[in-house]
């Protein structure tokens, strides 16, 4: 079925940038004969995913999404994706992204932009939004994105599917090409809460070569959530100006549901949300000018025959192998990093985000969770933003606040007919069971 599905879409799509049928339905066979002899089998046993293409995967080339690694064949498979194949999930392919994950439309991907299948003259949202997309479309689905500032919760929301950004820490980023590393969280995409909590379940977990991984182990049973005992918490500063009505309607309504079936809705503040995005585009870009400096030409990158000196060389090749917001990225995080700066722009986001972490925790004090939009719109035209990198960044808003205090979010759908509309859930550090029980509740 699922193969139809990508016969017939793929081509317009462009949800994938390797993929292969071939071997995927020859693993599907042999598990249907393990199946049929009664031998056990995993939890993801058959299931078809999609990966994104910053997660590296030993039996598909990891590009993520540049000509930077167009021939990268990575000689091992990430965390998550040994934890996939141990539960008989079938990796069928590598979904594309913004180019290593620095965007919200897929539109900087190298490999074209991918298109949304609800409305394919829009955007499916980034960066993971080839993963968004395969799942949209039916090619998978389960898929795996990255999060850094909203790149599962983003594209979840623009394409009407599901979306978690877990924990800081509870899902290994071994194997995840690192964008910034301190915000950087893989998280599952599914088109059902079901899938969600099977693929989470699956992939998180402690391990032993990710240094920021979290030590307790998760429960993993039933958790029992009556909405009478639920305080919600309605920031104000994730409302209003910069949101659009038909968003916030959708989101009130489903609010009120919520509140007729005996939650209590509680109004509250997060001050230093105005600062947010500010200080989130100033960590991201630093951390991303100093992770990305590994891609020279010669530990990591093409290669390009030269016979000039290193610093020649390094510089033709980050020139040709990186595009325009990747470029882009890396000047202002030097920049926001070099003596003189550092202070006055760094130090400063740093405090922002313990400002961030502070509020956060003062909320949770007071209410269970947190209900806001996940985007401030419905997905726009392609073409549209990319040639406006601030309105572009202005689009995480409501998304990046999350990353900073590294919280756990999930993305909902909550309008289904025409353009989709996501409404998130934010819970404390790792609710994420919880989150996905008070979802439950919402569909
Ligand atoms: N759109 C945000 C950015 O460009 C978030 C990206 C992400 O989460 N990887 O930084």
């Amino acid at each position: 079925e699922c193969k139809n599905k990508i016969e017939k879409k793929e081509e317009e799509i462009n949800a994938f940038i390797s993929l292969d049928l071939e071997r995927s339905i020859e693993k599907a066979k042999e598990i249907d004969k393990k199946i049929k002899e009664g031998k056990d089998v995993g939890k993801l046993a058959g299931l078809p995913i999609a990966v994104k293409d910053s997660i590296t995967t030993s039996n598909f080339k990891t590009t993520c999404g540049s000509k930077m690694l167009e021939g990268y064949h990575p000689p091992y498979d990430s965390t998550v994706v040994s934890k996939i194949k141990e539960e008989d999930g079938i990796v069928i392919g590598k979904a594309n992204c913004d180019e290593f994950c620095m965007g919200s439309s897929t539109e900087t991907s190298y490999f074209g932009s991918t298109r949304n299948p609800v409305d394919e003259e829009r955007v499916p949202g980034g960066s993971s939004g080839g993963s968004a997309a395969s799942v949209k479309y039916g090619a998978n689905p389960l898929a795996l994105g990255s999060d850094t500032g909203g790149s599962v919760r983003c594209p979840a929301s623009f394409c009407g599917v599901y979306g978690l950004k877990p924990t800081y820490g509870q899902v290994s980023r071994y194997g995840l090409i690192a964008y910034a590393s301190s915000l950087d969280q893989i998280g599952p995409i599914a088109n059902s809460i079901e899938g969600i909590s099977l693929l989470f379940n699956v992939i998180s977990g402690s391990n032993d070569m990710d240094s920021t991984k979290v030590e307790e182990e998760r429960g993993g049973s039933q958790i029992e959530l009556s909405l009478n005992d639920l305080n919600i918490g309605i920031p104000k500063e994730f409302y209003g100006e910069g949101v659009d009505e038909e968003v916030e309607e959708k989101v009130k309504e489903n609010l009120d549901q919520l509140r007729d079936k005996g939650a209590k809705l509680k109004e509250i503040s997060i001050p230093s949300m105005e600062y947010a995005l500010s200080a989130y585009y100033i960590v991201a870009m630093s951390e991303a000018s100093s992770n990305l400096a590994r891609f020279d030409g010669i530990r990591y990158g093409f290669k390009q025959k030269m016979n000039d000196n290193w610093e020649k060389v390094f510089s033709q090749v980050r020139k040709t192998g990186f595009g325009e917001e990747v470029r882009r990225r890396i000047m202002l995080g030097t920049y926001a990093l070099s003596t003189g700066y550092y202070e006055k722009y760094y130090e400063k986001a740093l405090k922002v985000r313990t400002l961030l972490k502070r509020d956060f925790e003062k909320a949770f004090k007071e209410v269970d969770f947190i209900i806001t939009p996940t985007m401030p719109f419905r997905a726009f035209e392609i073409d549209e933003k990319i040639e406006d990198p601030l309105s572009l960044y202005m689009a995480d808003i409501l998304t990046v606040p999350v990353n900073m205090a590294g919280l756990p979010s999930l993305s909902v759908p909550c309008e289904t007919n025409g353009l989709p509309i996501g409404l998130q859930i934010i819970g404390d550090s790792f609710e994420e069971d919880r989150i996905i029980e008070l979802a439950r509740k919402i569909k």
